[in-house]
């Protein structure tokens, strides 16, 4: 069993950090305070979704739980898979929690452990997906983690565990359900990347890497499957307030990336959640091999 992964670090988000600049105008902070509060509405497709199955992979926690609550919400069957690291059983009970609260909903819901790593897990669990909730429609490609370090003291299980988890793993997951998805031609696939694949920042090349690779890999998987009406599209999320970003991460890298978005603030994961519930609805019918940023201007 591979050992449980350290939380995130600063790096991982913001290796580049500079000084942070303050807010100190009073109404400015007041403001800045209360947009963090907000809680973002979600999108009002009704129950657009009902009768479609969505896989969303690492869906216990963070921005793949806010994904799976929403297909929910909007009336599908939700399945998703987790990872336990060696031994860590708060893991199955964040996963048990967020089924349960799917299961609110009154859609139905599968979840398991699987390791996107490990192709035979892989196949299994969509397999069982399928004999569990009847079919698979949708697809989003979530797992991820980080190892972040200078390129020069990578280690060789550094490079590879992050690119095994976030790019093989998507490669596992598209490979497993592309031909049930060629065969009743119909499927959505969304892939989870970063700004971070598309602009790196200092000790990120082993994240940046699989996360570039994600994009090569949905605009290939987008001109392999278009034909059988199948969408691959990407989402590249800026600095997304989850509990191991906030958790692990000290404020004044927050505040740095909070001030490099041109929108002011960190996202919220509902926000990604919003922009894959619309690429997976059919008023993206026309939108494939297509990546959308989530980051509130971060790159401009
Ligand atoms: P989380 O750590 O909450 O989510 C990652 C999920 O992936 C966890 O549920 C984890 O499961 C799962 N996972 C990790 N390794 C594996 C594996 N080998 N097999 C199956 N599942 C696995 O972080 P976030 O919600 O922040 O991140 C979600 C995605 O968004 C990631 O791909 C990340 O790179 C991307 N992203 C996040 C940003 C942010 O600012 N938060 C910014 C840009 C992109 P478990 O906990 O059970 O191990």
């Amino acid at each position: 069993m591979p050992p449980r992964p350290p939380e995130r670090t600063a790096a991982q988000y913001s290796p580049a950090a500079t000084e942070a600049v303050r807010v100190t105008d009073p109404v400015e902070q007041l403001l800045e305070e209360m947009s963090e509060e907000t809680q973002p509405k979600s999108l009002g497709f009704g129950s657009s979704m009902r009768g479609r199955v969505a896989v969303v992979t690492g869906g216990a926690t963070g921005i793949g739980r806010a994904i799976a609550l929403e297909f929910a919400r909007h009336g599908a069957s939700v399945a998703f898979n987790y990872f336990v690291y060696d031994g860590a059983e708060e893991v199955r009970e964040e996963a048990e929690a967020t089924a349960r609260e799917i299961q609110h909903m009154e859609v139905r819901v599968h979840h398991a452990a699987c390791d996107v790593r490990d192709a035979a897990e892989v196949n299994r669990f969509v397999r069982d997906v399928q004999e569990e909730l009847g079919g698979i429609h949708i697809l989003v490609n979530n797992a991820g983690i980080a190892r972040d370090r200078a390129l020069w003291r990578l280690t060789d299980e550094q490079w590879r565990t992050v690119l095994d988890t976030n790019l093989t793993g998507a490669f596992h997951m598209i490979r497993a359900v592309a031909p049930l998805f060629r065969r009743q031609s119909d499927g959505k696939i969304v892939n989870v990347s970063s700004v971070h694949g598309i602009r790196s920042e200092f000790g990120l090349a082993n994240y940046s890497a699989s996360k570039a690779g994600l994009l090569g890999l949905t605009r290939s998987a987008a001109l392999e499957l278009g034909p059988s009406n199948v969408n691959v599209n990407a989402v590249a999320p800026g600095y997304i307030r989850t509990t191991r970003l906030t958790s692990g991460v000290p404020a004044e890298i927050l505040d740095t990336a909070r001030e490099r978005a041109v929108l002011g603030r960190l996202g919220d994961p509902q926000d990604v959640a919003n922009v894959v519930l619309f690429l997976c609805s059919e008023y993206a019918r026309h939108i494939t091999g297509a990546v959308i940023p989530v980051d509130g201007g971060h790159l401009l």
